[in-house]
């Protein structure tokens, strides 16, 4: 290989460039899309199930407000009966024992009078009733329903309890009783079985990241699809959110709840009664399901994106080397691959103010093939050509690696010796020398000494001259001055007997 070097500089980007482009172009756009992509596929997925709570809630609070409104048509008739309003309890006792049997969903049916005393019960005493208590009087007016149903023309309701006779979760719906005079006489009262809103809920067969719960106006949770013993009759109230139902017909919103379970929930509130249906789904199993389109969407797109970052790589690459190859053939000599004038140029200047700053030596040979017209007339211009070829494939093997070799035009080449002093340049160059006159050319007896040979001027950087020019002609000095003394030889530019006194003021004028 004739070439020393592979100072080339790319003019295209570098891998690095290359990469930090990837980085700001491919990447960041992709990861920007990604975590837009997330952020949006959690928004879908939480409305989708915020929506889905929504019909939910108003399919329970239909159901529930469809109970409350039928425990209305039970009381009214029961209210306007006869023995009721002329308040002859025992006939009344006899009728809602008639009548408590055929509804499962009331813990009891009872007639209260204005002191808050049952007068009749269509609910038996429990069997294991404390005989003392047989036949006493409960009283209900420490009651909230009690309150409410003697402030109320029409349907009321009370709070969450464990009835008193039944011992059951209850809310009691009331209807006031008035005498043939308008007087107030009492109320009377079903205890409204909570186990039935309870069943309804159940009935949806939800899954457990699903929480159906009914709550009253006061935060208390009447009702719960998933451990109802342990959450019914807790109060919500300053639950995060719960404030935000109230006087609101529906809606949705997102809430840590009591349980520790941050939830996407959706609340319909009923029509007659102040509750509120309320359903919520877990959040973190909301957060899996878009996780997991989400993976499913990008195990497709990332394969096709890394092959397209790596088929970008490669491609650069490719021109990449294209480039560096074609550069490098601009500065090459066709015919004896040596770099060429151009080449010689560059180097010069970079060899030169490098020398200047690391305070090196540089030396530079100039060599000519002696009487060359000579050998191309006797042998002809193809073998004076090859004859080129080989003069240029010993010069390059005699020099050292870190030295470039460069035809000048012509016959003439050159020889950079880097961090070289004059001995240096020197030994090499009688090397150079010594090598093509031992060597064997086609033809060469013909020449005028018998074989092939060479000149050579050597000039050193900053003994002789300071520029790249100076060195050119300081070299051409010594090259003039070697053919003048017959050829075959090396003349160093400052030997003795060669000073700028007595040679061509040409060109040692340009010398320094
Ligand atoms: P000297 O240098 O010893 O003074 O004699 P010379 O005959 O070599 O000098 P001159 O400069 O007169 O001739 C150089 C010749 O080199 C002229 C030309 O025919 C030959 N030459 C230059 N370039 C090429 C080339 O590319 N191929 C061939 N075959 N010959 C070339
Ligand atoms: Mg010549
Ligand atoms: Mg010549």
């Amino acid at each position: 290989m004739l070439l020393k070097d592979e100072a080339s500089a790319s003019k295209t980007i570098s891998l690095k460039h290359r990469l930090i482009l990837l980085l700001t172009v491919m990447i960041l756009p992709f990861v920007a899309f990604f975590f837009f992509k997330a952020a949006d596929t959690r928004d879908r997925f939480e409305g989708e199930y915020q929506r889905s709570s929504l019909t939910l809630a108003l399919e329970v609070a239909r159901d529930v407000n469809e109970y409350i409104n039928s425990t209305g048509d039970l009381l009214i008739p029961i209210a306007n009966n006869n023995e009721v309003r002329t308040q002859n309890y025992p006939a009344v006792q006899e009728f809602l024992k008639g009548i408590w049997p055929n509804y499962k969903y009331y813990s009891n049916i009872t007639f209260v009078d204005v002191n808050g005393d049952i007068q009749a019960a269509g609910r038996p005493p429990a069997p294991n009733a404390n005989p003392d208590e047989a036949g006493k009087k409960v009283n209900v007016s420490d009651t909230p329903y009690y309150q409410r149903a003697m402030n109320s023309e029409g349907i009321s309701i009370g709070d969450f309890m464990l009835g008193k006779l039944s011992g059951n979760p209850v809310v009691h719906i009331t209807y006031p009783v008035f005498d043939y005079t308008g007087q107030r006489v009492g109320f009377v009262a079903a205890a409204f079985d909570l186990t039935r809103v309870q069943n309804r809920l159940l009935r949806a067969n939800l899954p457990k990241h699903t929480v159906v719960a009914v709550l009253d106006a006061s935060g208390i949770m009447l009702a719960r699809n998933i451990e109802p013993a342990k959450w019914a009759g807790k109060n919500f109230y300053k639950e995060m959110g719960f404030k935000n139902m109230l006087g609101k017909p529906d809606g949705v919103g997102k809430v840590r709840s009591s349980d520790d379970t941050t939830r996407v929930f959706a609340f319909a509130a009923l029509e007659r009664v102040p509750w509120y249906v309320r359903v919520g789904v877990d959040n973190d199993f909301i957060e899996a399901q878009a996780r997991k389109e989400l993976v499913d969407h990008f195990v497709v797109f990332v394969p096709l994106l890394l092959v397209a970052i790596f088929g970008w790589i490669w491609i650069g690459r490719d021109v990449d080397r294209f480039h560096k190859k074609t550069e490098r053939l601009g500065l090459l000599d066709p015919l004896t691959e040596l770099w060429n004038y151009r080449k010689l140029n560059q180097d010069l200047d970079l060899e030169i103010s490098r020398a200047r700053r690391k305070k090196e030596k540089l030396s530079f040979a100039m060599i000519d093939i002696d009487n060359f017209k000579h050998y191309n007339d006797a042998n002809g211009h193809q073998q004076g050509d090859e004859a080129l070829k080989q003069v240029a494939y010993i010069i390059s093997q005699a020099t050292r690696d870190t030295d470039s070799v460069y035809r000048y035009g012509g016959e003439e080449m050159c020889v950079l010796f880097r961090d070289a002093d004059k001995a240096g340049a020197m030994a090499v160059s009688e090397r150079i020398r010594k090598d093509i006159e031992e060597a064997l050319f086609a033809g060469e007896q013909e020449q005028p000494l018998g074989k092939l040979t060479i000149s050579i001027g050597v000039a050193t950087y900053p003994n002789d001259t300071v520029s790249k020019d100076g060195l050119i002609k300081c070299a051409d000095v010594g090259l003039y001055r070697a053919k003048e003394l017959g050829r075959n030889r090396l003349e160093d530019y400052s030997a003795q007997g060669f000073t700028a006194e007595d040679n061509d003021s040409h060109y040692l004028s340009n010398c320094s």
